[in-house]
């Protein structure tokens, strides 16, 4: 089967020196026609970088990136016509309608005036911005503005649409119902959607397969049940009450029969064990014995979080909090230079 998205050892490394950062590390993956494929990574993982290189705003040091047929490196003008990008800020005009912001999208595509027309009101109608057509996008919805966004993607019906983050700062109704939208594109339309989310239970939600990325690596793929049925048995999550305990608590915990990989984070200790309810009253005794008081104990069937801390030996939450902290110190960095060359002084 000829794939609609083919990454094949991407790098990415930016800037040089002591300061470069390695973004992608050899990633590669395939995704087939007409399916919803999930990137799923926390902050800093090379998400962007991986759908920037597919939209042709940046190039890999070494690795192949095919869209639609199309080498990404070799024919960036006709990838362009071939797909659709929703980047995580917003790209609408807030000062145009809806309506106005679709008619100039279409000629951007140099499609026709009645076909501008014609997309254009099936768009409004589809996303249910019909309504809301002849109004200033600036006093809509967030949600709304959102789907905007992916129907200009759409205008030109691509063959492969990208989605950076599609629902980050959404609540959670505006979120659902852009999911639904989401399955809809490559149902009603037979469009292949590579999705970038920091959202688990997004991926788990809308991704026919996926890929864990973590610090530029793929870590895992699968579909999301192939990959939490790889896991045996259920997690068990102990929140302690005095973090300085974590180390009796590991030791307590780790002597329980039938008890397994055993991970801390901070005032949590995660480990994965075959019979949740059977095992949880010798792990209370086991605490209670080695004086270590528990805030809360929870067993839970496997997640893609557990997915997660198998292959990248951390929690997603905790490499999410570390990756928006190296992203904040970069933005730093960046912006310190920005002044610089601002203020005409070379670094
Ligand atoms: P994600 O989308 O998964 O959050 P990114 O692809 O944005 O991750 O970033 C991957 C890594 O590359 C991070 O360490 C990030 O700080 C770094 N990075 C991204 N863009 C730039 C840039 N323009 N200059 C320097 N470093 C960057």
């Amino acid at each position: 089967m000829q794939h609609a998205i083919e990454a094949k050892g991407l790098v990415k490394t930016y800037g040089k020196g002591a300061k470069a950062v390695r973004a992608l590390s050899g990633v590669g993956f395939a995704v087939p026609r007409g399916t919803v494929f999930g990137l799923l990574g926390p902050n800093g993982a090379g998400k962007s970088t991986t759908t920037k290189i597919f939209t042709t705003l940046s190039t890999p040091d070494s690795g192949t990136a095919v869209v639609a047929g199309l080498d990404v490196a070799k024919e960036p003008g006709r990838v362009r016509h071939a797909i659709g990008y929703v980047p995580q800020k917003p790209c609408f005009d807030p000062t145009a309608t809806g309506r106005e912001n679709l008619t100039l999208q279409g000629h951007v595509y140099g499609m026709s005036g009645s076909d501008i027309r014609t997309r254009g009101d099936q768009l409004l109608e589809r996303f249910g911005l019909a309504d809301a057509a002849n109004r200033i996008t600036k006093t809509w919805s967030g949600g709304m503005q959102r789907k905007l966004d992916v129907a200009l993607a759409l205008m030109h019906r691509p063959q492969v649409l990208f989605l950076d983050e599609p629902t980050t700062g959404l609540d959670p109704e505006a979120r659902a119902d852009m999911w639904a939208e989401i399955s809809g594109v490559t149902q009603a339309d037979g469009v292949t959607v590579l999705l970038t989310t920091h959202y688990l239970e997004e991926a788990d939600q809308l991704a026919d397969r996926l890929v864990i990325i973590d610090r530029g690596q793929v870590v895992a793929e699968g579909t999301p049940e192939e990959l939490k049925g790889g896991l045996e048995g259920d997690a068990v999550q102990v929140e302690l009450a005095d973090p300085s305990q974590q180390e009796a608590a590991h030791r307590a915990v780790a002597a329980v029969r039938g008890v397994g990989e055993i991970t801390a984070d901070g005032a949590r200790l995660h480990a994965r064990v075959g019979n949740g309810a059977a095992t949880l009253p010798g792990l209370l005794a086991a605490l209670d014995g080695a004086g270590v008081a528990p805030a809360s104990l929870t067993v839970a069937r496997p997640s893609l979080d557990d997915v997660y801390l198998r292959h990248a030996g951390r929690s997603f939450h905790s490499a999410d909090r570390a990756g928006l902290a190296g992203a904040t110190q970069t933005e730093v960095e960046v912006s310190t230079a920005a002044r610089r060359t601002a203020s005409g002084r070379q670094q």
